[in-house]
C-alpha cells in the first residue's frame, strides 16, 4: 500500500491538485482536520483508519472536485479517472478482491459526504460491482446463493431509483420497486421479504431491469466501471437536488461547499445470523446519559435500520447475543471519546462476527443532552469548562426554553398511545399525514403534526415545518428521530399502536379496548420527553433553567464581560426574564401599556382632545394606571437598571378605524363621531414611521413626556420607601438633534427633581437617549453632553439605515436574502458593515465626551448571536433582548469572549513564528 500511497502523493504534486485521498489498511492519507475536503464521512474514515480501527478500505474523492464537476457543466478533469482507478486498485489490494472479478469479484458502496453531516439528504449506492457474472462470485464466496441473489437485488433496486431515476413520480404514487415486490409476494401468497426464495430474487432482479428498461428507456449497465462513474455522478448530483438544497437553506450551509464522495469495500451485516448492522451513539443523544446508546438488526444491511420499516433492537441485546464483537465495539466507544473528546454517532456492519467501523462523527442531540453532556465531559476531566461553554450552539437554547406539558393538566387527559421518546419537547397541533399537506396548513397559519408511518428525506419541508412528528415505526436512529432532534422538534418514533390509513386520512389506535379514530385536522398533543401521544391540547407551562443547564449557565456567566438586560413591559416579563439571568430591563415600551382595559380610552380622550385642558384631564386618568405598571416592574427588578421609555409610537396607531368602534369610543367619551373621523383625518400622515413619532411627540405635547417622568419618578420614590433598591433610566426616543436631546432632558429633569422634592424620597435616576436615527450617531458627541447613557435602536436604526420600511421589507428582503443581496436580514441580524460602523461611530464619539457612557443595544439584534459578538467587540455595556432570549445572548456573549482569546493566541503563535 504504500508504494500506492506514494506514487498518489507524487500525482499530487506534479498537477497541483489532489482530489483523491486513499484509506485503509492501518494507514490513511488523510485525517479528521480534513472535513472541509474530505466531508466529514471521508476526513473521519481516514482518522479511524489512522487510529487503527477495523475500517473497510476506500477512497475519497474531495469536496472540491464536486465544485470543479458543476464548473465543468457536470464534467471531470481526465486526470480524475486514473486517480479513481489507482483507488480501485489500492482497495483491491487490501481486500484481496478485483472488481468485476466473476471468482471473488470486489464490491463497493458510493457515498456523499458534505462537511458537517446532511443525513439522508444526498444519495447512496450500496452493493456495487454486481452483474449476472459477477453474483456467481459473490454465491461462491459466500457459500449463500439467497444472500448473493438479495444483494443483487437491493442493488438493482438502488441503482435503479438513485442513478437511474425511476422513482415515484408524484405524491400518491407508490415507490415502483415495492409495487413489483408485493406483486410478486402476492403471487406466491407470502408476506414478508425474508421469505422470497432465490429463485424469486433472480425473477425480481429481471423485473426491475425490464421496469428500468421499460420506464426510463436505459438498459441496466453490467459494467461495474460504468456503475460506478454513474453512482459518482448521481451522488455528486444530488448535492443539488431538491431535498439537499432545502436542507441547505433550513441549516444555512453554503452552496459551494460541495459534498465529498466516499467510495469504500462493501461489508456485509446479511450474511446469516451471525452477521449484523447497527448505528449507535456513545452518549444518550436524547437525554445526554452517559449509556452506548443505539441499535442493530441481525442479518441486515445499514439502510434497514435508519429506514425504520424493521424495529431495531437495541444495544443491550446485542450484549447477549454476539459478546465478543460487542466487547470490542464498547472499547472502540471508549478510544473514539478519548479521541475526539466529543460525543460519537457510529455506524458498524458484523459480517461473520468479524466489526467493522463504517463511520464515526460528531453525534447530533438534543440542546438537553447537548447541555448534560458538554457538563458531565467537564467533570470527568475530558473537556474544560471553556470548551464546553464554546460547544452548546446558542440557537439550541431555545428548545430548552420552550413550554412543557403541564404535568398535571397531562396526567388528566387520555392517552392514546405511547412510541418511543425521540426528541424532547411539547408539541401541540393538527394532524396531517402528508409533508405536502402540512406545509400547505402551516402556510395558512395553522400548528401541524406531521403524522408518518415513518419519514424519508422527501418529508424535509414538512417535518421542517411541524411543531412535532409522530411515527408509527423506527426505532430511535430512525430517519424521522435523527432529524427530528437536529431541527429540535418534538418527535415521537415507532409508536406501532397507531393505525395510519393515508388514504383515508385517520388513525386508529385502541384505547381500554374502544377504537378511537382520529381525522386530518384533529388536535392532538405529543411529548417527546416521554413518548406520549394523546388527543387534544393539553396545557403547557414554563420551562426553568436548573440541574445541568444551571451550572453551565454559571459558567457562561464566569467568561462574559458584556451585560444581558431584557426588553419588557410587564413585571410578569420582567420576573421571568430575571429568573433567566436578565440584568436589568433595557427597553420598556411604554405604549404597550397604553392598550389594556380602560387605558386605551383614556389614551384616545387624550389625542382626541382639542387643547391642552383636555390633554391634561386625560392623561391625569393614565397618570396612576402608568405609576401602578412602573411600581410592579420595579417591584419585580429590586436592584437592578430599569429603563423606561417615552411614547414612541406615532398617535394615530391607538385609534379606532372601523365605524362601530368609532361610535363606541364617541358613545364612552361623549363625543360626536364625525368629529373623531376629522380628527383622525387630521393625524393621518403618509409615512407614519417617518412622521409624527418618538420624541417629536414629546416635544410638540410637554404634557404628555411630563406625565409619564412624573409617573416613573412617583413610582420609583414608592417603591424606594417600601425599601426596594430602585434605578430608574428615563430614555427619549428617536433623538435626532440637540434641540430635542435638550428640550426633553430639561423637562425630564425638572419633573425627576419636583417628584423628589414632593415625596422626600431621594431617588438616583439617569436620563438617555435612543440612538436610532442616522443622524444621532453622527453627531453622538454632542449628544453625549446631554445623554448620560445610549441605547442603540438598531431596528430604526437599520430601517433609516439601510431606506427600509421595517414594515414592508417583507415584500422583497425574502427575495434579496435568498439570491445572495443580502446573506442575512439585517433586521434579524445586524449590517455590521454599514450599520454596524454607525453604531461604532456612536460610541467612539459619544465616549470622547463622556468616557464613563454607559451603551447598550435594545433593537432584536440583542438576542441575535452573532450581533451579540459585534455588541461585545465594539465595547457595549449591555444588550437587551426578549427574555426567552436572554440565556442565549449570555451564551452568545461568553462565545464572544472565547473567540477573542482563541484569535488572540493565534495571533501570538503568529508573531512568534
Ligand atoms: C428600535 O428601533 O430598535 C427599538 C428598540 O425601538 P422600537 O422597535 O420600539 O421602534
Ligand atoms: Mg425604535
Amino acid at each position: 500500500m504504500a508504494e500506492v500511497l506514494t506514487a498518489d502523493a507524487k500525482k499530487a504534486t506534479t498537477t497541483g491538485k489532489k482530489y483523491v485521498y486513499l484509506f485503509g489498511g492501518g494507514s490513511a492519507e488523510g485525517n479528521a482536520k480534513m472535513k472541509n475536503l474530505l466531508g466529514g464521512k471521508g476526513a473521519n474514515l481516514a482518522e479511524m483508519a489512522s487510529l487503527g480501527i477495523p475500517v473497510p478500505a476506500g477512497f475519497t474523492i474531495t469536496t472540491e472536485m464536486c465544485t470543479v464537476y458543476y464548473k465543468l457543466d457536470r464534467k471531470y478533469p481526465p486526470e480524475l479517472f486514473d486517480d479513481v482507478d489507482a483507488g480501485v486498485r489500492h482497495i483491491e489490494k487490501i481486500m484481496g478482491k478485483t472488481f468485476g472479478d466473476p471468482e471473488n469479484p470486489l464490491l463497493v458502496s458510493v457515498r456523499s459526504g458534505a462537511r458537517i453531516s446532511m443525513p439522508g439528504m444526498m444519495d447512496t449506492v450500496l452493493n456495487l460491482g454486481l452483474n449476472d457474472r459477477t453474483v456467481q462470485g459473490l454465491v461462491k464466496q459466500s457459500g449463500n446463493e439467497r444472500f448473493a441473489w438479495d444483494s443483487y437485488r437491493r442493488f438493482v433496486q438502488m441503482y435503479g431509483d438513485v442513478v437511474l431515476g425511476l422513482k415515484p413520480e408524484s405524491k400518491d404514487e407508490e415507490d415502483p420497486f415495492e409495487v413489483i415486490i408485493h406483486a410478486k409476494k402476492a403471487e406466491r401468497g407470502i408476506k414478508n421479504d425474508t421469505e422470497l426464495t432465490t429463485a424469486d430474487l433472480k425473477d425480481l432482479v429481471k423485473r426491475f431491469k425490464a421496469a428500468i428498461k421499460q420506464r426510463r428507456g436505459t438498459d441496466f449497465p453490467e459494467d461495474p466501471k460504468e456503475q460506478l462513474w454513474g453512482a459518482i455522478n448521481a451522488v455528486f448530483g444530488s448535492w443539488n437536488g431538491n431535498r439537499a438544497v432545502i436542507y441547505r437553506r433550513i441549516n444555512k450551509i453554503p452552496e459551494d461547499w460541495g459534498t465529498a464522495v466516499s467510495v469504500q469495500a462493501m461489508v456485509f451485516g446479511n450474511m446469516g445470523n451471525d452477521s449484523a448492522t447497527g448505528v449507535a451513539f456513545t452518549r444518550d443523544p436524547s437525554t445526554g446519559e452517559r449509556v452506548f446508546y443505539g441499535e442493530y438488526l441481525v442479518n441486515a444491511q445499514g439502510e434497514d435500520v435508519v429506514a425504520g420499516i424493521r424495529t431495531p433492537e437495541p444495544m443491550s441485546e446485542l450484549a447477549k447475543k454476539m459478546p465478543k464483537a460487542y466487547d470490542e465495539l464498547e472499547a472502540i466507544r471508549q478510544n473514539l471519546e478519548q479521541h475526539y473528546t466529543e460525543m460519537q454517532d457510529v455506524e458498524f456492519t458484523i459480517e461473520r462476527q468479524k466489526l467493522y467501523m463504517l463511520q464515526t462523527r460528531n453525534g447530533k442531540r438534543t440542546a438537553q443532552a447537548a447541555v448534560r453532556i458538554a457538563v458531565e465531559m467537564v467533570k470527568e476531566g475530558l473537556i474544560n469548562k471553556d470548551t464546553a461553554v464554546a460547544r452548546i450552539a446558542p440557537e439550541q437554547l431555545d428548545q430548552l426554553l420552550h413550554p412543557m406539558f403541564d404535568f398535571e393538566a397531562k396526567r388528566k387527559v387520555k392517552k392514546l398511545a405511547t412510541g418511543l421518546n425521540a426528541s424532547p419537547g411539547a408539541a401541540v397541533g393538527k394532524v396531517y399525514f402528508n409533508a405536502e399537506d402540512a406545509e400547505a396548513h402551516a402556510a395558512a397559519g395553522e400548528k401541524v403534526i406531521l403524522v408518518r408511518l415513518e419519514t424519508s428525506p422527501e418529508d424535509i419541508g414538512g417535518m421542517a415545518v411541524a411543531e412535532g412528528i409522530l411515527t408509527v415505526r423506527g426505532g430511535k436512529t430512525s430517519h424521522a428521530a435523527v432529524v427530528g432532534r437536529g431541527m429540535g422538534k418534538p418527535c415521537v418514533v415507532g409508536c406501532g399502536a397507531l393505525n395510519v390509513s393515508y388514504a383515508q386520512r385517520v388513525f386508529t389506535v385502541q384505547v381500554g379496548g374502544d377504537a378511537v379514530t382520529v381525522k386530518e385536522g384533529d388536535v392532538i398533543s405529543i411529548d417527546g420527553s416521554d413518548g406520549a401521544v394523546m388527543l387534544g391540547r393539553v396545557p403547557t407551562k414554563q420551562p426553568e433553567i436548573t440541574g445541568d443547564f444551571a451550572t453551565l449557565m454559571g459558567w457562561v456567566d464566569e467568561i462574559r464581560r458584556l451585560g444581558v438586560r431584557t426588553n419588557a413591559d410587564t413585571p410578569h416579563d420582567a420576573k421571568v426574564a430575571r429568573e433567566f439571568g436578565a440584568e436589568g430591563i433595557g427597553l420598556c415600551r411604554t405604549e404597550h401599556m397604553f392598550f389594556g382595559g380602560d387605558r386605551i380610552d383614556a389614551v384616545r380622550e387624550m389625542i382626541l382632545a382639542d387643547d391642552l385642558d383636555g390633554r391634561q384631564k386625560a392623561l391625569a386618568k393614565l397618570l396612576p394606571m402608568q405609576r401602578d405598571d412602573f411600581v410592579g416592574i420595579f417591584r419585580a427588578m429590586d436592584g437592578l437598571p430599569v429603563t423606561i421609555r417615552t411614547l414612541d409610537p406615532p398617535l394615530h396607531e391607538f385609534l379606532p378605524h372601523e365605524d362601530d368602534q368609532i361610535n363606541e369610543l364617541a358613545y364612552k367619551i361623549n363625543r360626536n363621531p364625525e368629529r373623531i373621523k376629522e380628527k383622525l383625518v387630521q393625524l393621518n400622515e403618509l409615512n407614519p414611521m417617518l412622521g409624527h413619532r418618538g420624541c417629536r411627540l414629546g416635544m410638540t405635547y410637554p404634557e404628555i413626556s411630563e406625565m409619564q417622568a412624573r409617573a416613573i419618578m412617583e413610582a420609583a420614590c414608592q417603591v424606594a420607601k417600601e425599601g426596594v433598591d430602585v434605578h430608574p433610566e428615563i430614555m427619549i426616543p428617536l433623538v435626532g438633534t440637540m434641540g430635542e436631546m435638550v428640550n426633553q432632558k430639561e423637562l425630564c429633569d425638572r419633573v425627576a427633581k419636583q417628584v423628589i422634592k414632593e415625596t422626600g424620597v431621594k431617588v438616583d435616576y439617569k436620563i438617555g437617549t435612543m440612538i436610532e436615527v442616522p443622524r444621532a450617531a453622527l453627531i453622538a458627541d454632542q449628544i453625549a453632553k446631554e445623554a448620560e447613557f445610549f441605547s442603540f435602536g438598531t431596528n430604526d436604526l437599520t430601517q433609516m439605515t439601510c431606506g427600509y420600511s421595517r414594515d414592508d421589507a417583507g415584500k422583497f428582503l425574502p427575495y434579496y436574502v435568498e439570491h445572495k443581496v443580502w446573506a442575512e436580514d439585517p433586521f434579524q441580524t445586524l449590517d455590521q458593515e454599514g450599520v454596524g460602523k454607525l453604531v461604532e461611530m456612536g460610541i467612539k464619539l459619544g465616549r470622547r465626551s463622556r468616557r464613563t457612557l454607559k451603551v447598550g443595544i435594545c433593537g432584536e439584534h440583542g438576542g441575535d448571536p452573532a450581533s451579540v459578538e459585534f455588541c461585545h467587540k465594539v465595547g457595549m455595556n449591555y444588550v437587551s433582548c426578549s427574555p426567552y432570549r436572554v440565556p442565549i445572548a449570555r451564551l452568545a456573549a461568553a462565545q464572544a469572549v472565547l473567540a477573542e482569546r482563541d484569535a488572540a493566541s493565534a495571533e501570538a503563535k503568529r508573531s512568534t513564528m
